[in-house]
């Protein structure tokens, strides 16, 4: 998957042309993988011919929660950051789906694995961004053989570079196998998530996700989902441990993410999820998703940032 180069990028307090935003090889994050990164969508809508960014204030607070696990110092808000962010866009000037991808990273060009006493830069892009998952109405997953991360091992609930190192692991995996994604369980055989993306289930008409203490991302698509299942579609939501065969008898299975938005699984290790097609909560879910994230739908416009 080839994507064009940002012309810009937010590099050492200041915007400059992307070919200027280098680091070199001995550089603390690329070596350790002491860095934290965001991730957001910019939506265009041709109607209004305007681009929508959604949730950032939401983004950069989880974006700065992770740079303070990795005992980064910053001034940004998620207010500056946001700023930040509109002038980037502003300077490339597109007008079509984008994403967004904020790092903090450790900059030290010197050998020594610690946190501390190292200097803490942080730098943003933004390219054109599409469909991330291809079959996003009849996806196909496996129960990863690997295992997520534990929040005493690498924090899951931060968005650490070098943790996603065991994402990789399972995306691969599961690719390789020829399925479209991987579901990730817990050290104590519970589900997590997905490889970048959250996961839910809906079982006897509840929708029921894993909490955040299974060390999952405290997705901002997971949350918009909930959300818009209460409100919108009247649905009870429950956050709970989920077991791994529950996967296997649920009537839907559901991803979410910034990347994955929200897509339905049609089948899990070569059973059918449900029917084996898209179900109603889905449908439903994709639905207004798609309308809220484009500005499309007025109850929910407090979440969009016009650039
Ligand atoms: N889990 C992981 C591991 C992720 O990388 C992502 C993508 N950021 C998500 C879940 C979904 O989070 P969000 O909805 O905030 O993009």
């Amino acid at each position: 998957m080839e994507s064009p180069l940002p012309k810009h990028a937010f590099f050492q307090g200041k915007i400059v042309s992307y070919s200027e935003a280098k680091v070199g090889v001995a550089t603390h994050a690329l070596n350790y993988g002491t860095a934290v990164f965001g991730g957001l969508r910019g939506y265009w809508n041709e109607e209004k011919k305007q681009l929508f960014v959604f949730r950032p204030h939401d983004h950069f607070r989880r974006f700065l929660h992770s740079c303070r696990l990795l005992l980064m110092q910053f001034d940004y808000t998620p207010e500056s950051l946001t700023e930040i962010m509109l002038e980037l866009l502003r300077a490339e000037g597109y007008q079509q789906n984008i994403y967004i991808r904020p790092l903090a990273y450790k900059a030290d060009e010197q050998i020594g694995v610690r946190l501390h006493d190292l200097t803490d830069e942080l730098t943003m892009f933004a390219l054109p961004f599409g469909q991330y998952i291809k079959n996003d109405t009849n996806a196909t997953v496996m129960v990863s053989s690997w295992r997520r991360i534990d929040d005493n091992m690498i924090p899951a609930r931060g968005k650490i570079s070098g943790a996603y190192v065991n994402s990789a692991l399972a995306k691969t995996e599961a690719a390789l196998n020829g399925y479209d994604e991987a579901l990730v369980l817990t050290q104590d055989g519970h589900l997590s998530e997905g490889s970048a993306m959250n996961v839910l289930i809906v079982r006897d008409g509840l929708l029921i996700t894993p909490s955040v203490t299974e060390n999952i991302l405290e997705g901002i698509t997971r949350r918009t989902v909930i959300e818009l299942a209460r409100d919108e579609l009247n649905l009870t939501v429950v956050e709970r441990p989920i077991d791994r065969t529950e996967i296997y008898i649920c009537d839907e299975l559901i991803l979410t993410g910034t990347a994955a938005q929200v897509t339905a699984v049609t089948q899990v290790d070569h059973q059918p999820v449900g029917k084996g097609v898209m179900g109603p909560v889905a449908e439903g879910l994709r639905k207004l998703f798609n309308e809220v994230v484009r500005g499309d739908n007025p109850k929910y416009a407090h979440w969009n940032v016009a650039v």
